[in-house]
């Protein structure tokens, strides 16, 4: 394991510098506080956004860091920041509010007591938490340069010396160029990831190894789009109730059809003077997308949310913002199975993909951000493991990394997927299969886990253990359904036989 001492006496032949890493999000700036703590230098991150808790209300999703992204916070201490900074998973609590004003609190039960508390931030506060600690701490190491896009990334031949260069180019918002030369490239620039499309061109193999290979979920093409509420809105028309910030609420709409159903999700946000986002998740083909004026999207929230005094808690630019808004899709579960490409002849020259870059799919597993975290620790455990030599280090990040990369996407398909009210019927089953699962684990726990939802909280389960355990579950359910089918059929020949004797 990684110490500071174990890198002060380390020495090495590699120079250990001039790193460029793509993205500046939760994976690109957590790297770089990495690689600064194990003594690289020289480390430049590029963001095309314009700072690090720059307000994009469509992106303002609050993040769960639970055990296995605080492998990541540990390392850096930076857990006790975190906590500070965020609502605790241990006092969740969840207000649902009905049509009629009605309204329920309860307290989200916790799965496992004895497990690391996680913690409710936002994307963007997590973001500066990491890019505070760059400019207190490691600002000697690491260079952020924000309103900088990557636009270009090249392989040139060194004729002369039979090896290659890399040449990247990034583009200010001035349209100024500047060109880098960087030993080690990191591609943390998320799903549309211009490094990893760079690599596929680059990969002459057959093996297709930087595609993202597809797969289906029920959640995967769902919308949505944020709406953005003023901080302790009133919760009914009587104006004596407000939202509590370190709430969560389950607002329900008043319509009924499946076009029109619509319901507000708000999770919980430590700082009681931010804005709220109101999360609207639902099918491609829903009303809500259609609307097209502030107009026709306030008169729709004031008509879907009876409950609320919407003249108090939507404003008409927000109307306005909000039918103007692309908003987003969830992807399907993907992930790319090239992680690193290396130089020839250059030990000490290579590149590699980290966080939403290799891997993505919908939020229902709340698992985004930590596998992007626990992406960087391993990476770190790698450059442990090798001397900091990246011809080796990278290589085995891969191989430690790829086969629980390809469990994470397989549960990312089935642990929670109908979670948004998309089809009831599937839903129910999918209720009925976790409600076994749970039944007979507390019957049974050395025969039968728990539903996956609840082990991927473990962070000391790998996503591959977690993934057999489920498939073990699930052929001896298999079994049990078999041996009830047969005991079934089988009833008529005892009655027969008992009758015989
Ligand atoms: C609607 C929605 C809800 C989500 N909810 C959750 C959740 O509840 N919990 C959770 O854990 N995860 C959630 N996620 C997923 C989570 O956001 C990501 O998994 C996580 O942010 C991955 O971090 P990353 O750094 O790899 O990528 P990103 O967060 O995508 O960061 C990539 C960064 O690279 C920058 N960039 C991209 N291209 C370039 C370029 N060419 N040059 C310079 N900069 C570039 C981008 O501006 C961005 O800042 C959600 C995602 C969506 C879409």
């Amino acid at each position: 394991m990684f110490t500071e001492t174990s890198l002060a006496g380390k020495e090495s032949q590699y120079s250990h510098q001039n790193v460029l890493i793509v993205g500046g999000g939760p994976a690109g700036l957590a790297t770089a506080l990495v690689l600064a703590k194990r003594g690289w230098t020289n480390i430049t991150v590029l963001e095309k956004r314009a700072t690090a808790d720059y307000y994009e209300p469509d992106k303002s999703f609050n993040y769960l860091i639970d055990g296995r992204g605080q492998k990541f916070t540990d390392l850096l201490g930076l857990t006790q920041q975190l906590a500070t900074l965020s609502v605790p998973s241990t006092e969740f609590y969840l207000t649902v509010i009905k049509p009629n004003g009605n309204r329920k609190t309860s307290k989200v039960p916790v799965v496992d007591p004895k497990r690391k508390t996680a913690y409710w931030i936002p994307r963007r506060a997590f973001v500066n938490l990491l890019y505070q600690e760059i400019e207190k701490n490691w600002s000697n190491h690491i260079t952020v340069l924000f309103n900088t896009q990557c636009v270009e990334i090249n392989k040139i031949d060194v004729d002369s010396e039979d090896t290659e260069k890399l040449e990247v180019f990034a583009q200010t918002n001035n349209s100024n160029k500047t060109r880098f030369e960087p030993n080690f490239l990191v591609g943390c620039d998320g799903i549309n990831s211009i490094v990893r499309e760079t690599l596929k061109k680059w990969d002459k193999s057959t093996s297709n190894r930087f595609e993202m290979k597809k797969f289906p979920s029920p959640s995967s093409g769902l919308r949505y789009k944020v709406l953005s509420l003023p901080p302790k809105f009133p919760l009914d028309h009587t104006d004596k109730e407000h939202a509590v910030s370190t709430m969560a609420y389950a607002i329900r709409g008043a319509f009924r059809e499946r076009q029109r159903s619509v319901s507000l999700g708000l999770l919980p946000l430590k700082n009681p003077d931010e804005p709220r986002s109101a999360n609207i998740i639902t099918y491609p083909d829903h009303q809500i997308w259609e609307l097209k004026s502030g107009e026709e999207v306030y008169k729709f929230i004031e008509q879907a949310f009876p409950q609320l005094p919407i003249n108090k808690i939507l404003s008409f630019p927000e109307a306005e913002r909000f039918a103007k808004s692309e908003g987003g899709y969830f992807p399907n579960p993907q992930y790319s199975s090239g992680l690193y490409f290396l130089f020839k002849q250059q030990p000490d020259k290579g590149i590699v993909l980290l966080g939403d870059a290799i891997h993505c799919f919908p939020p229902d597993i709340g698992q985004g951000v930590n596998s992007a975290l626990e992406d960087v620790y391993i990476l770190n455990e790698a450059l442990e493991k090798s001397g900091d030599q990246l011809s080796d280090a990278l290589p085995l990040y891969e191989s430690w990394r790829l086969p629980d990369t390809k469990a994470l996407i397989r549960l990312a398909q089935i642990a929670y997927p109908w979670q948004y009210n998309q089809a009831p019927v599937r839903k129910w089953l999918w209720s009925i299969n976790f409600v076994l699962r749970l039944l007979l684990n507390r019957l049974l726990p050395y025969v039968f886990s728990p539903p996956a939802f609840f082990m991927i909280q473990n962070h000391q389960l790998s996503y591959q253990e977690i993934l057999t355990m489920v498939q073990r579950t699930t052929q001896k359910l298999y079994l049990l359904v078999l041996a009830v089918i047969f005991g079934f059929l089988s009833l008529p020949y005892f009655v027969y036989f008992k009758d015989i004797f």
